[in-house]
């Protein structure tokens, strides 16, 4: 008997079969197209295997709420095809075993929280910065969501004094996401994040927003762990720009792990989501 993991992302879907311990067995990569032809590649994968049960973790927004008439659908994305789309429904069409249902960054959370940085702890929070900005928070060992999945990345944040970007996300401006997340540093720097230098004074307003989200998560649930994963966060350098700015936001308010330990990249590194699917499909088949 084996788990399904789907990683759905807006750009491709991972997915992996894994044994009862957890050991990956084969994995694919599929590119995000149109769900027809992205779940026909995903259903000649999982045909190979007789599955006890499916984890997916998810691009969003999505709906995780079980009580509402549209549980295990992708919701407001403008991705072709995709919007208003139930994906749980499909898969459970196809395969008649147990469905987790998440966000991409719950998963990827809970996977650090049980096999990465986390596991020694019993709350973290994954946060992931690229095309856009996501976070998903284990609390207790349990994933939060309540009316609906949280929505880390569009919090307010002030623009650093040196940053008059007006930002650019389609709801709020200048959110966090509108600031920081991947396209944001391409349309105000008219430059990829990957290509710009490593000693560019922008990685400090960059490290500003990304700690004045970190003060923020701290302050409203004081987890034991904060995972920065996505490909902007592949940028080392501001791991030690980001702690810098929250010890000096934080101002030594509360008491915090040693920052060292708090501001961390991803114990699984690329596979956190990956792995959190597998793990939340065992879950659903106890
Ligand atoms: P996605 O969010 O689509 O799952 P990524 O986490 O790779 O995928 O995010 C893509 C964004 O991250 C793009 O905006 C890209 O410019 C940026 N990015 C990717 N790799 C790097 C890197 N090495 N350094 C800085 N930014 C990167
Ligand atoms: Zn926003």
């Amino acid at each position: 008997m084996y788990y399904g993991g789907i990683e759905a992302g807006g750009t491709k879907f991972v997915c992996a079969v894994s044994d009862q311990s957890f050991k990956i067995i084969e994995r694919v990569s599929i590119p995000t197209s149109t769900p027809d032809e992205t779940l026909k590649q995903v259903f000649a994968f999982f045909d190979q295997y007789q599955l006890k049960a499916i984890g997916i973790g998810s691009f969003g927004p999505i709906d995780v709420n079980v009580d509402s008439d549209t549980y295990g659908y992708v919701t407001s994305t403008p991705k072709k095809g995709w919007n208003n789309y139930n994906f749980v429904g499909a898969i459970k069409g196809r395969y008649d075993v147990p469905v987790a249902w998440t966000t991409d960054v719950n998963a990827a959370a809970y996977g650090e929280y049980r096999k990465g940085e986390a596991q020694l702890s019993n709350s973290c929070i994954y946060l992931t910065i690229g095309t856009g900005i996501g976070g998903g928070a284990i609390l207790n060992g349990e994933i939060i969501d309540g009316f609906g999945h949280p929505e880390m990345g569009h919090i307010s944040v002030p623009n650093h004094p040196n940053d008059p970007f007006e930002g650019v996300c389609p709801y709020h401006g200048n959110c966090l996401e509108g600031l920081a997340a991947g396209p944001a540093i391409e349309k105000r720097l008219q430059k990829k994040a990957q290509d710009l230098d490593k000693t560019d004074d922008f990685w400090e307003i960059e490290a500003y927003y990304i700690a004045q989200a970190l003060v923020n998560y701290t302050m409203i649930l004081r987890p034991e762990v904060l995972i920065l994963g996505g490909g902007v966060m592949k940028q080392e350098q501001l791991f030690p720009l980001i702690r810098k700015a929250f010890k000096e936001i934080m101002n030594d308010y509360v008491v915090t792990p040693d920052l060292e330990t708090y501001i961390v990249s991803p114990g699984l590194v690329d596979d956190a989501g990956i792995t959190g699917s597998l793990l939340l499909a065992a879950e659903k088949a106890i």
